[in-house]
């Protein structure tokens, strides 16, 4: 960090803050120009937050040298982090697929769609029990028996299972019977829930905000680490824009940037990044051919009876076309 102080400022008054710093454990190194003074801090400035050094009247503006994520960031994690889930890997050049209906509806219907998931190569089941909806009327999942639907669709098909947490009410079922937790677009600054499904110790899948920016995720997911889970997937699902033609903008430099500034797996999510099956497809691709750890992929045996996000669902034979050409993306990018 470094606190560029306002032409003039006497010494005097910098003084109790050079004090403050120094009592901190920080290092203060003075760069002084013919116009400009400033102060460079150096050790840990985790807790030294810049609003407060804002605060001080000498102060022109601070700025950041450092990113704020330790625990996320790549700078004391170089290599790639790579997590083995139920027998699922990610990361490191292990490739993710998670899909499943947008919310679980029935037995028949989780068992259906995770038979042909399995088939199709998938390597997680994903179904939402508790389902964030705009409307106070809409299909809000079957809550936790849907939990229990889950399990038995792992228990048959063998696929660790995806579902989304909304409240702290229920920490306890998710932690006993969920595999990766996922943490939604809505919630990803509930710094509450952020902190306590840390507690957890599990895996998480934790969805870009709809309207975040990359160090916001990824101070989301420094809360959750530094709460104690340290396996995060992160997930590029679209933000707002002013374009109408899709539900969302797919952000695809969220792919280079965050596998750039973190060493957490990224996996991009093509069905709430577009709200249109018919564009699932390509978007896939593109993901894919970024160098994304991975896809999240809504897919419904009846997408026209789906009770949420039906026209963003691929059938199960659109996705297991969908898998066949990921595996050529990814070869043909392997051999470049
Ligand atoms: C979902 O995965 O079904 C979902 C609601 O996603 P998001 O939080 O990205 O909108
Ligand atoms: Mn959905």
């Amino acid at each position: 960090m470094i606190i560029v102080l306002k032409q003039g400022t006497p010494e005097t008054e910098v003084r109790p803050l050079r004090q403050i710093l120094s009592d901190k454990g920080i290092i203060l190194q003075d760069i002084v120009g013919e116009t400009t003074h400033m102060i460079g801090l150096a050790g840990d400035t985790t807790h030294i937050a810049i609003d407060w050094l804002g605060s001080f009247r000498f102060v022109d503006h601070v700025m950041k040298v450092t990113e704020p994520y330790k625990l996320a960031g790549r700078k004391f994690h170089p290599q790639d982090s790579v997590f083995d889930i139920g027998g699922s890997k990610i990361g490191g050049g292990n490739f993710a697929v998670m899909a499943g209906p947008c919310s679980v509806e029935s037995e028949d219907q989780i068992l259906s769609i995770a038979h042909d998931v399995k088939a199709a190569g998938a390597t997680f089941l994903r179904g939402g029990a508790f389902k964030p909806r705009t409307s106070p009327y809409a299909f809000k999942g079957l809550g936790l028996d849907g939990l229990d639907l889950l399990k038995i669709a792992r228990r048959k098909s063998g696929l660790p299972i995806v579902t989304e947490i909304m409240s702290n009410e229920y920490l306890d079922a998710f932690a006993r019977d969920v595999d990766v937790i996922q943490i939604g677009a809505r919630n990803m600054q509930n710094f509450t829930l952020l902190r306590e499904v840390g507690r957890l110790g599990k895996p998480v899948l934790l969805k870009r905000g709809l309207a975040s920016t990359f160090e916001e995720l990824l101070m989301a997911a420094e809360y959750v680490i530094s709460g104690g889970s340290t396996q995060i997937i992160l997930c590029e699902r679209g933000i707002r824009t002013f374009e109408t033609a899709t539900r969302n903008t797919l952000d695809i430099s969220a792919i280079p940037v965050l596998q750039k500034k973190s060493h957490l797996p990224v996996i991009i999510d093509p069905s709430h990044a577009t709200g249109h099956w018919d564009l699932v497809e390509p978007m896939s691709y593109a993901a894919t051919a970024a160098g994304a750890d991975g896809l999240i992929i809504e897919v419904h045996n009846h997408p026209e009876m789906a009770l949420c996000d039906g026209a963003q669902s691929v059938t199960p034979a659109v996705f297991h076309k969908i898998m066949k050409k990921v595996k050529l993306v990814r070869e043909a990018i392997q051999q470049i």
